[in-house]
């Protein structure tokens, strides 16, 4: 079975950066996207000058194998020609790129890949990522330090650990063979789409009848419509059964690749630019050339992880004070409300006789928040009945001396069989009733049915 590709390749500024430092190409055979960076200046030179170095590979092949040599060949060719482009402009040194690239042979596909650009395939409805991203989050990921949905969000997830640049003579790039099949859909995308637009979404656009070319409008629209703070590349390539058509007219450059490279002449005034937020992990140490990334990068991801360490250790801590503050708020406040109810007196009722209570009648769930003070030898049963209900509704006292005065007087009472002034209570009976279902809707609640309660005393209203 020969197969015939359907492609294309659209690159988009965004809605925040002000150039577009993204490439991107499909051609016949090849297919790729680049992500540079350089903050001030250079991240559109260096993905320039990768995809156009790069898509001199852009032919047939014997073999898939042979494609993968070629690629990476082209991708270290890359980095090379960059490494010598800083040389001759100082102005651009730290500039760097991603790279992920596929050249299609037959039923099959060589791929090479550095950085955190990604490519998916589209295969019977499933979505799977093809390139693992070369970023700090993702080792931390692939240590299992942090789930990918920490990755997500994390401070820390647009450092990357490996990228074409000036500053490694020899980077380490990913490639692999890999079968493909007709009705495969593949993508590739800078993190400008997939870090903004949702995986499902992005697979709800492959899954749809729509070709090639209206997948990639629609992708990059709707990450417009999610605010696109960076640059946003996406290329599509369609496997369908048919021959490849080589055809060098249909193929497409887009991004800052397409346009002329301008930085010779710009040297020195090259317009001030919003910073990148991609930092290269080695602009810092300015790596000798003739070294090799890895041993430094392995420093720095440790430098980085103890970091991370130290980053959470602090906000574990701010955690912990501020629930040891909230906690104290808390029991201080407790307390204060105890407090409080410590300086309250009320007369009531202790298993049948008359009582002084120490706090307030309301209780906190299972925790009263009032407890007998003195006890009394008055009988509730010998006070006279309307002294009794004010008794067992309790009367609340200004202090010790008024709930000892008011003590004295029901004994009187009780003495006498007459009720007796200062014993009435505030007509809010603790255990006030509540309307019953059967009770008229139109009945006013919680009226006290407090007998005679008129034209009493009402000591309550000034406690508390
Ligand atoms: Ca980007």
């Amino acid at each position: 079975m020969t197969a015939r590709t359907l492609s294309a390749a659209v690159s988009h500024v965004g809605r925040i950066r002000a150039n577009n430092q993204d490439s991107g190409y499909a051609g016949t055979h090849l297919f790729a996207v680049a992500d540079g960076m350089g903050g001030h200046a250079g991240g559109d030179v260096a993905s320039a000058i990768a995809i156009r170095r790069i898509r001199e590979v852009d032919r047939e092949f014997p073999s898939a194998h042979d494609a993968e040599f070629a690629l990476q060949s082209a991708l270290i060719a890359a980095n090379q020609l960059i490494t010598e482009t800083v040389f001759e402009h100082q102005e651009l040194t730290g500039m760097g790129t991603t790279v992920s690239a596929l050249i299609r042979v037959g039923e099959q596909i060589a791929i090479a890949h550095i950085g955190d650009s990604r490519i998916y395939r589209m295969r019977d409805g499933e979505l799977q990522q093809i390139t693992s991203d070369h970023t700090f989050v993702q080792r931390l990921v692939d240590s299992g330090r942090i789930t990918p949905e920490e990755a997500a969000v994390h401070p820390r997830r647009s450092v990357l650990m490996r990228v074409l640049g000036d500053v490694d003579a020899a980077p380490e790039v990913d490639t692999a063979v890999m079968d493909i099949q007709a009705g495969d859909r593949w993508l590739l995308c800078s993190d400008g789409l997939s870090s903004y637009l949702a995986e499902e979404r992005i697979r709800h656009a492959l899954a749809s009848t729509m070709d090639a070319n209206q997948v990639t409008q629609r992708l990059v629209k709707e990450t417009l419509d999610h605010g696109a703070p960076d640059n946003v590349t996406v290329v599509v390539m369609d496997v369908t059964d048919g021959d490849v058509v080589d055809d060098d007219e249909a193929a497409t450059t887009v991004g800052s690749a397409a346009a002329p490279l301008t930085f010779e002449a710009s040297t020195g005034r090259k317009p001030i630019r919003l910073p990148t937020i991609l930092l290269h992990p080695l602009k810092v140490s300015a790596a000798p050339e003739d070294s090799h990334f890895e041993p430094e990068s392995d420093q720095y991801f440790a430098e980085l992880i103890a970091e991370d360490r130290r980053r959470r250790v602090r906000r574990r801590i701010g955690w912990t004070i501020a629930l040891v503050a909230a906690v104290g708020l808390l029991v201080g406040a407790v307390f204060l409300g105890w407090r409080i109810t410590q300086d309250h007196y009320y007369v009531g009722t202790d298993r049948g006789t008359v009582a002084i209570y120490k706090g307030v009648q309301q209780s906190i769930g299972p925790i009263a928040l009032s407890d007998v003070y003195e006890d009394t030898d008055i009988s509730t049963a010998s006070l006279p009945e309307y002294t009794r209900e004010n008794v067992r509704s309790t009367i609340n006292a200004t202090s010790l001396s008024d709930a000892r005065d008011i003590v004295d007087r029901l004994r009187k009472a009780a003495e006498t069989g007459q009720d007796q002034a200062g014993t009435g209570g505030d007509g809010t009976p603790s255990s006030s009733p509540t309307p019953t279902p059967s009770d008229s809707p139109t009945e006013a609640p919680a009226a006290p049915a407090a007998p005679a309660a008129a034209g009493t005393p009402s000591p309550g209203a000034e406690a508390l």
